[in-house]
């Protein structure tokens, strides 16, 4: 029998590869299962990176319709949905093609083929020719992702084509001139705007009477007045009870107040269900190992990754947190200097999180709702990008970015932007928060003029003393 390998990995994206690239840099020997054809897993095929592809596309045919005249530039754009789409699988392609590439110079043994567990130190594979090859290891780690959730208590038919999860919402063929989204979460609001931007009339059923669940209040209802001005039509505490395909195409989405009352029933050439995602662990032999599931059918894992079965280890959407590429990769780096011997660790607190939307949403750290609701007393610094000498010329004037801020020590406890670039800039409250930072910490460093980068610096500014420019 072969060698066993130090760590076999089951799932490639990015919880799955950056592990193993970490622990191969460490000098394990390590191998990584994936059943998709391509490396990457739902990030790089078939979430963040394609769905970023087309959402810079369609900002940039949106911009040249309304806002390069203003800017002195004379144009019509024409669409060329194809030429877009090819825009989104080679961006995918030069992803997925990296990471293959990342494994062969990191001497990774990638296998392609479904990951079964049958022991605590063996993985069975099987090929898409029907062979199988058992890999053993020392450790295990499952990094299975996450799947659609569909909505609870409805039966969804998706037909790939008019009633669409996001996988298929990438990849339309055809501009609908209607488009329900059942589900007013990131990957709703995102998609949503693609398809608004290249002509679509999108309606948002949300069950929650706010849109972006657990953003911060005051940014998620200024967000969703912009998304109203963008042509998105809102329908808030909404429970959908059915959706279905009609006969003459299309589909029709029900639904009903969520605190009771009458209800009405929407059509549309095309309605995205995106309402979530559930732990992926089908097929992966875990009762057989006994591994156990938490009440929410995510593998239950202690502070070091290590599920309740010695050896067997699991990170990523298959587990809990927040089901995010970057919380993934930083779980597969800390399990990896774990497995090595060294002590990764990841700061839960100091995770951000971005709509890739026009303008951006970006917050890390806590919400005034929780700090409110946990009784922390919070000082708050406010600067709209109005105010910003940059944003002004680049006619990105939307905005504002949000401190809260410990009232004695002016120690940073969130940050929450909607704004140009927020995606970008809130990597400086997460560098603020990981540090222990105040808002006088970043009031005090230089930052570049004109940049939009300003704006963060006086809003830390108005949390311990006044900003400059306003
Ligand atoms: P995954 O990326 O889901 O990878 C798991 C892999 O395991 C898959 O490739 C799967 O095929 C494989 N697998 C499963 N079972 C087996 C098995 N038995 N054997 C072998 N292989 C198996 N997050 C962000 O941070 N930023 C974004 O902008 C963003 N945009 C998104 C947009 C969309 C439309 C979607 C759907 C998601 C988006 N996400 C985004 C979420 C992000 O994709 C996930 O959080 C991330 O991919 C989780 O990584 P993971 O490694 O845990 O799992």
């Amino acid at each position: 029998m072969a060698e066993p390998f130090d760590l076999v990995v089951i799932g490639s994206g990015p919880g799955g590869y950056v592990c193993a690239i970490k622990a191969a840099q460490l000098g394990l020997r390590v191998a990584v299962v994936e059943k998709r054809k391509t490396y990457g897993g739902t990030c790089l095929n078939v979430g963040c990176i394609p769905s970023k592809a087309l959402l810079h596309a369609s900002e940039m045919f949106s911009e040249a319709g309304h806002a390069f005249a203003e800017l002195g530039i004379e144009a019509e754009p024409r669409l060329n949905l194809p030429k877009m789409l090819e825009h989104k699988d080679k961006t995918v392609k030069s992803n997925v093609d990296g990471i293959a590439f990342l494994f062969k110079k990191n001497k990774i043994t990638g296998v392609i083929g479904t990951g079964k567990l049958v022991s605590a130190t063996e993985v069975e594979v099987t090929k898409e020719d029907g062979s199988t090859e058992t890999l053993s290891a020392r450790a295990i780690c499952i990094a299975t992702g996450s799947s659609v959730a569909g909505i609870p208590g409805v039966e969804v038919a998706f037909d790939h084509d008019t009633i669409v999860s996001s996988d298929d919402a990438i990849a339309l063929q055809k501009v609908p001139e209607t488009m329900v989204v059942v589900g007013g979460g990131v990957i709703g609001l995102e998609l949503g705007s693609v398809w608004a931007r290249l002509g679509a009339k999108v309606t948002v059923v949300e069950y929650l009477d706010k849109i972006l669940g657990g953003m911060d209040g005051e940014v998620a209802a200024a967000f969703q007045k912009l998304l109203v001005k963008q042509g998105l039509t809102f329908k808030l505490g909404a429970k959908v009870t059915d959706v279905a395909r009609k006969d003459g195409g299309g589909a029709s989405v029900t639904f009903e107040p969520a605190k009771g009352g009458e209800a009405e029933t929407l059509t549309a050439d095309v309605v995205l269900v995106a309402t979530g995602r559930k732990p992926y662990t089908e097929g992966l032999g875990l009762e057989a190992v006994g591994v156990a599931l938490d009440d929410r059918g995510r593998i239950e894992i202690d502070a070091h990754y290590k599920t309740n079965v010695d050896g067997i280890y699991a990170i990523g959407d298959v587990v809990k947190g927040a089901m995010l590429a970057h919380k993934a990769e930083d779980e597969g780096v800390a399990l990896a200097e774990i497995l090595a011997g060294q002590a990764g660790h990841v700061n839960y607190d100091a995770i951000p999180s971005v709509v890739y939307t026009s303008p951006e949403v970006a917050s890390v750290g806590r919400t005034e709702e929780e700090l409110k609701q946990a009784g922390v007393e919070y000082k708050v610094g406010k600067f709209p990008f109005m105010a910003n000498g940059r944003a002004r010329a680049m006619l990105k004037t939307d905005g504002f970015v949000k401190f809260l801020v410990d009232p004695r020590t002016d120690k940073v406890l969130g940050c929450h932007i909607l704004g140009a670039g927020a995606g970008d800039l809130i990597a400086e409250a997460a560098l603020l928060i990981e540090f222990g930072g105040s808002a006088e910490d970043l009031a005090r460093t230089s930052h570049a003029h004109p940049t939009l980068s300003e704006v963060m610096r006086e809003a830390a500014f108005a949390a311990f003393a006044k900003p400059i420019h306003i």
